[in-house]
């Protein structure tokens, strides 16, 4: 690292990451507070080149929201509905099973897979759905539900203890746990912004109990609304934590509040600076996570290419369809091709390769059917 590009105040952190020690909750607060966006992002490139080399990875996955309808009301939430809402829907299995199966020819690796606590389905629809994903392509990977679904059906629909539910699910076929719901993980924002949402302590001990089985999940944090700087290193420690504990997360994904169409909507939009700020610190703080991935979905497909200089080493995936940060106003596409995401790898100067949702790299994979856009394919900027 150059520390000639770090000014003094951040250098003993800097030095420290070089020789990769851990840094303490005051030392992620000094960095969330830091002005130096350029230094922050020195310094969690060291820490992702330390980890990852050149490389920057993406997914070809297909999300799904099987149906919107759900028991809880977050404030920060466009996408839940009730069944007489205009926007609810629900989705049948032989919908979400055609879907998948035609995006199967586009070499998806995953199926990604949540929805809201739904109040009527029952236990042999998740199951006859999971069953028959699996019977689609036994290769593919069904990640899928939050861990507040995980405790809706434990409790609600299968009756079962967490341990035994994630059991049934995953002899059904599920593969990966999903890292939503995590939101911020302090008992006091909870309270104000998703009461009745279960708790910090609970959220992470669905993903323990998964991990001890020898599951395997990313983790998220939902940012910029009415949290402090201070409760943001909170959820980053408990994160760090768990996986000290389990080793089980794969990844880190931090989203930005999307505010538009939600209860929140006087809440200002975090800056492209706080997004690659907050990339940063996390990727510096979070010393035992291999990756850092950047939504495209949330903070658009520019500025997650700016964030491959700022501690990023994954660009998510193709997605295909997103509904949950469409519906509360974002405006980003709703699917990329692979052309793009390897175009926007290889112009920041790193070396693309697909993964799946281990993140582990794949050989490159050629869609069997020609995609929509051919010219697009042929645009590659890189070898
Ligand atoms: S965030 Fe999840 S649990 Fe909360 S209202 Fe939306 S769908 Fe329901």
């Amino acid at each position: 690292m150059n520390l000639s590009l770090i000014p003094a105040d951040l250098r003993p952190i800097a030095e420290r990451v070089e020789s990769r020690q851990r840094l303490s909750d005051a030392e992620a607060l000094q960095l969330f507070r830091s002005d130096d966006i350029n230094a922050l992002g020195v310094i969690a490139s060291r820490v992702r080149e330390q980890k990852n080399g050149n490389v920057a990875t993406y997914i070809l996955n297909r999300y799904i929201n099987y149906s919107n309808l759900c028991l809880l009301s977050c404030q920060f939430c466009a996408f839940a509905a009730k069944k007489r809402d205009a926007h609810a829907f629900e989705r049948s299995i032989d919908d979400i099973v055609a879907a998948v199966e035609e995006s199967l020819s586009s070499g998806i690796t995953e199926v990604h897979m949540v929805g809201g606590l739904h109040p009527t389905l029952k236990k042999d629809w998740y199951l006859d759905l999971l069953h028959r994903l699996r019977a689609l392509d036994p290769q593919i990977t069904i990640k899928a539900f939050t861990a507040i679904e995980i405790r809706h059906l434990a409790q609600r629909i299968f009756k079962l203890s967490i341990a035994d539910t994630l059991a049934i699910l995953r002899d059904a076929g599920l593969g990966a746990l999903t890292g939503g719901g995590a939101e911020i993980f302090d008992a006091q924002v909870r309270d104000e912004l998703c009461r009745g949402k279960e708790s910090a302590e609970e959220w992470l001990d669905v993903h323990r109990t998964w991990h001890k089985m020898g599951g395997r999940s990313t983790c998220t944090m939902l940012y910029g609304h009415i949290e402090t700087l201070e409760q943001r290193v909170d959820h980053l420690r408990q994160l760090r934590e768990l996986q000290d504990e389990t080793g089980g997360f794969t990844g880190f994904v931090p989203f930005a509040f999307e505010p538009q169409t939600t209860i929140l909507a006087h809440v200002k939009s975090a800056s492209a600076v706080e997004q690659l700020r907050s990339l940063a610190v996390s990727r510096i703080y979070l010393d035992n996570f291999d990756h850092i991935t950047a939504y495209w979905v949330s903070m658009g497909l520019p500025l997650a290419q700016v964030s491959l200089n700022y501690g990023v080493d994954d660009l998510h995936g193709t997605i295909m369809e997103e509904k949950i940060f469409h519906m509360a106003g974002a405006k980003t596409p709703q699917e990329q091709t692979v052309a793009t995401l390897e175009n926007v790898i290889c112009e920041a100067g790193r070396d693309p390769v697909q993964r799946d949702s281990f993140y582990r790299h794949l050989p490159r994979q050629r869609p069997t059917v020609a995609p929509a856009t051919p010219a697009v394919e042929s645009e590659l900027v890189c070898a």
